[in-house]
C-alpha cells in the first residue's frame, strides 16, 4: 500500500499532462509520480533478471526496464515479459528490428532515441509495430546521442537542443497519429536538466515526462544530484515518472526516489525517520541508535513518521510532528506518540521497546 498523497502535507501542484498506461501503471494525466528504475542483469539471463524484478518490486519499483542488446536477449525477454509482476519497458538503441521484436513478444512499451534507429522509415516501423500492439513509446534523447544536425548548430545551447531534438520527434510521432508517447530529455548535469525540462514543459505541455539525472554517480552523489534536479522539477509540477539513475544495485535508485517522492509530500509508502543530529545536550550515543532504527525501520510498511531524539529536554517538543518516537536521557528515555510522553524505557532497551510499540501500533492494525 501507498499513500499518495502524505496526510497534511502540501504537495505540489502537478502539470496536466495526457494519461499514457505502461502495463497497468498510468503515466501522466495526474496519476501519482511512478518509480522506475532498469535491470542491471543480462536480458538473455531470464532467471537473473526475474530476481532482479522480483527485488526491485518488493522495494517499490512500479515499471522496469531491461536492456535489448541483440537479437539473443529476444527469448529471455519474453520470458520475462511473461513472468514479471511489474510492467516491462524494452530499452533499445540503434537497431529498429530488434525495437520491432520486442513489441512482438510482450513488452509494455519501448524506449527508444529515434535519433539513434537511423532513417525515418525505420522509425516509422516501430511506431507502427507499437501502434498494432497497444503499447506507448518513451523517446528517450540523451546528451551523449543527440540527432546530429542538432548537436553541431553552434547557435543553441545544451538545453536548447535537447529540446529542438525532443519537439521535433514528438512532432513526428503526432504527426503518424502516435500520441502514446512519454518524453524524457537527459543530461548528467542538473542546472541542464532543470532548463530542459522546464522548457520542455512549457513546449509540450501535455506530453508526459520521464524525469531524471541521468549518470548521476555513485550513492552519495547520485541522490544529492537526482534530489536536487529530480526534486526542483517536481516541486515545480514537472514530472509524471522518474528513474534516478545511481551506480549502484538498483534497489538503491528505487530507496531514493521514494525517499525523495516522501520529502515533498507527495507519496509515502514507507516510515520517515526523524533524527535529530545531536548536540552538547546528548547523553546517549546517538548515531548507532538511529543507524539500528532505521534498519528495523527497512521492514516496515507503515507509512508513518519515527522520531529518535537526543534528548528529554527538546526531544518530544521537536518531533511534535512524528506519530511514535524516543527522546534518550542518560539512563533512559521516554516513549512518545503523538508528541505525547507514554512511557520511559530502560537505556539498552531503546530500539527494541520502539520497534515492538511501532509494530504493535501500527503493523498489526494499521496506523492508529
Ligand atoms: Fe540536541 Fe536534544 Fe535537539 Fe538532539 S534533540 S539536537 S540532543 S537539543
Amino acid at each position: 500500500m501507498t499513500n499518495d498523497q502524505v496526510a497534511g502535507a502540501s504537495a505540489p501542484a502537478r502539470m496536466r499532462t495526457r494519461r499514457v498506461m505502461v502495463g497497468d501503471v498510468p503515466v501522466g494525466g495526474g496519476a501519482p509520480v511512478s518509480v522506475q528504475s532498469m535491470c542491471t542483469t543480462k536480458t538473455a539471463d531470464a532467471a537473473s533478471t526475474l530476481a532482479q524484478i522480483s527485488r526491485l518490486a518488493d522495494a517499490g519499483c512500479e515499471i522496469i526496464r531491461v536492456a535489448i542488446p541483440d537479437a539473443g536477449s529476444l527469448d529471455g525477454f519474453q520470458e520475462v515479459c511473461s513472468k514479471s509482476p511489474l510492467p516491462v519497458i524494452a530499452d533499445i538503441h540503434f537497431d529498429y528490428r530488434l525495437a520491432i521484436e520486442a513489441a512482438r513478444r510482450g513488452a509494455s512499451a519501448l524506449r527508444i532515441n529515434p535519433g539513434n534507429i537511423g532513417s525515418w522509415d525505420r522509425v516509422d516501423a516501430v511506431i507502427d509495430a507499437c501502434g498494432q500492439a497497444g503499447i506507448p513509446i518513451r523517446i528517450g534523447v540523451n546528451a551523449g546521442s543527440l540527432d546530429k544536425k542538432i548537436a553541431e548548430r553552434q547557435d543553441l545551447t545544451l538545453p536548447e537542443k535537447l529540446v529542438a531534438s525532443s519537439v521535433s520527434f514528438v512532432e513526428h510521432f503526432k504527426e503518424l497519429g502516435f500520441f502514446d508517447i512519454v518524453l524524457s530529455a537527459k543530461a548528467h548535469s542538473v542546472p541542464t536538466t532543470l532548463a530542459t525540462y522546464r522548457a520542455l514543459s512549457q513546449e509540450l505541455p501535455s506530453v508526459p515526462l520521464h524525469v531524471g539525472v541521468t549518470e548521476a554517480g555513485t550513492l552519495q552523489q547520485g541522490t544529492v544530484k537526482n534530489a536536487a534536479g529530480v526534486g526542483i522539477l517536481l516541486e515545480q509540477g514537472i514530472g509524471d515518472t522518474m528513474r534516478l539513475s545511481l551506480t549502484a544495485d538498483p534497489v538503491e535508485e528505487v530507496n531514493v526516489a521514494w525517499e525523495l517522492l516522501s520529502a515533498l509530500g507527495m507519496r509515502r509508502r514507507t516510515p520517515e525517520l526523524v533524527s535529530c543530529p545531536t548536540c552538547g545536550r546528548c547523553q546517549v550515543d546517538m548515531i548507532p541508535i538511529a543507524e539500528e532504527v532505521s534498519r528495523r525501520l527497512a521492514s516496515v510498511k507503515a507509512p508513518i513518521t519515527v522520531a529518535v531524539m537526543g534528548c528529554v529536554v527538546n526531544g518530544p517538543g521537536e518531533a511534535s510532528d512524528a506519530d511514535i518516537g524516543v527522546a534518550c536521557g542518560r539512563d533512559q528515555a521516554m516513549l512518545f506518540a503523538n508528541g505525547k510522553p507514554i512511557r520511559k524505557i530502560p537505556a539498552d532497551r531503546i530500539v527494541d521497546e520502539l520497534m515492538s510499540e511501532i509494530d504493535r501500533r501500527f503493523e498489526a492494525g494499521g496506523k492508529d
